[in-house]
């Protein structure tokens, strides 16, 4: 097709259809587009419904050469405001996305005034992409969007079925001690447990579909091209040592909201959006009002769900530490009918607390009035939390979120592990034990040379930004 810009690099980016995903491909795609490259940003179509919701008609800004782009992804259609389930989602996109990314791609190579598409960037979840790339016979790049060591650990599944950890044998092997056994054999990762590997193990079913899933779609992603991941090099060194004899063509290059927030000098560009939710702008406000290092923040992210029980053992938790928090309860946080926050809590701590749905977290993590954050250890929110330098509370709910706990607890030294099985009690003393205690200035003391770290790797001569100029 003839173009006028024939010449200029087309990406196609193709996040997996969860925010955690979705926020650091949009990161890539605009570091990109302000090297030059023409941007189109293809998520599911129900995800695509709730970003025009929430950020309205012109998601892009206006910005030419970044276009947003959608396909169907297969599952039955259910209402905007609930979640996708993620076993359905990796279910379908796997089975259901190949026909209509071709064609949107063929569609895209025919459109006049548009370069032709010379690359396709993929999440490691979306593997069918490699088809598309493969019949064009351009490079596709995937980007791995979990921790090195999560990547690592998934890069096992193999193995932990050869060596029968998994599928269990029975239910009981949940509770007997068996999730306890030290994988001694994990190059890089000498004292992991079972139990720190990531959740999908923790199936008697053969068939099932995440077991089934992940021991599948890391073999194929680092077949591609290249492999991206959003960390950085001196956090997990010998993780990524040992990765980069398996996968030669790897390239860290987090953290990718710094490396944004200093590369991209273009308002409009910076603030194209993705998030699925529409952020609360109070609690920045709120926080502007509280003194420094003071409060606690508490969010699981964007898939947790949590029982009726927990949200309340969380809640007298936080309440008995007698200490300011922001809590973010996203509407479908909360599993069942009418799960409602306890009355009396509210009453109780409404002159230190503010409750809202959904906020700008990385700013919020970047504020200095915050003090230490309860967090679900979801990869995206443990990188923001060490570039803020604020220690965690981990309470991991799945995927490689166990993994991600273990390392900030033990090798990172950012944060404390709560039990699964969470009493208000526990919460109780471990929030005063990191806002107050020894441990907590500790890990305070470690993040903030975290932060420093992250903050080496994207400058001049940094390893992040140093891959992401051999990549760009
Ligand atoms: N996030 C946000 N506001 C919220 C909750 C989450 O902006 O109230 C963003 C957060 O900054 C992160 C992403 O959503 O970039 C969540 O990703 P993560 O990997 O931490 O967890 P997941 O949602 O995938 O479990």
């Amino acid at each position: 097709m003839g173009s006028e810009n024939e010449n200029q690099a087309h990406a196609v980016c193709v996040p997996y259809p969860a925010q955690g995903h979705i926020n650091p491909m949009m990161q890539l795609a605009k570091l990109l587009h302000a090297r030059g490259f023409h941007i189109t940003f293809v998520n599911n179509e129900y995800n695509h419904k709730r970003l025009l919701k929430s950020r309205g008609p012109d998601p892009s800004m206006g910005v030419q050469g970044f276009a947003f782009e959608s396909i169907p992804d297969g599952l039955p259609p259910i209402e905007i405001e609930a979640t996708q389930s993620i076993p359905e989602l990796c279910y379908y996109t796997r089975n259901c996305c190949l026909a209509p990314f071709r064609e949107l791609v063929a569609r895209l190579n025919s459109t006049e005034d548009l370069p032709p598409v010379s690359c396709v960037i993929s999440d490691g979840a979306m593997n069918f992409t490699q088809t598309v790339a493969d019949e064009l016979g351009i490079p596709r790049v995937t980007f791995w969007t979990t921790s090195a060591c999560g990547f690592w650990a998934y890069l096992h599944y193999p193995e932990l079925v050869e060596r029968g950890y998994t599928p269990l044998k029975d239910a009981s092997q949940l509770t007997n001690g068996h999730l306890e056994t030290p994988l001694n054999w994990i190059q890089s990762m000498p004292s992991i447990r079972l139990r720190d590997m990531p959740s999908f193990l923790r199936t008697t079913d053969p068939d099932d579909i995440m077991l089934n899933f992940v021991l599948k779609e890391p073999v194929i992603a680092i077949k591609s091209t290249a492999v991206i991941l959003n960390t950085f090099d001196s956090l997990e060194q010998p993780v990524l040592d040992a990765m980069r004899a398996k996968v030669p063509a790897l390239y860290t290059v987090g953290q990718l909201h710094m490396l944004c927030k200093r590369a991209i000098t273009e308002p409009k560009l910076g603030s194209i959006g993705c998030s699925l939710w529409t952020p609360d702008t109070s609690v920045l406000d709120w926080l502007d009002e509280k003194p420094a290092g003071s409060v606690v923040y508490v969010n699981f992210g964007s898939i947790t769900i949590v029982t009726p029980q927990q949200l309340e053992e969380f809640a007298w938790g936080l309440a008995n530490s007698g200490l300011p928090f922001v809590w973010i309860i996203r509407p479908d946080l909360v599993r069942g009918e009418g799960a409602m926050i306890p009355k009396a809590f509210v009453e109780d701590t409404k002159e230190r607390s503010l409750l809202a749905s959904w906020c700008d977290q990385e700013r919020v993590l970047q504020h200095p009035a915050v003090g230490g954050f309860l967090t679900h250890s979801g990869w995206n929110s443990t990188i923001e939390s060490l570039s803020g330098g604020v220690p965690m509370i981990c309470w991991p709910f799945f995927a490689e979120q166990q993994t991600n706990c273990f390392f900030a607890c033990t090798e990172w030294e950012v944060g404390m592990e709560i039990d699964n099985n969470v009493k208000r009690e526990e919460v109780e003393a471990q929030v005063r034990e990191l806002m107050k205690g020894e441990k907590g200035k500790e890990m305070r003391e470690k993040a903030m040379k975290w932060k420093e770290e992250s903050e080496k790797a994207i400058q001049c001569g940094g390893s992040s930004l140093t891959n992401f100029d051999a990549l760009g």
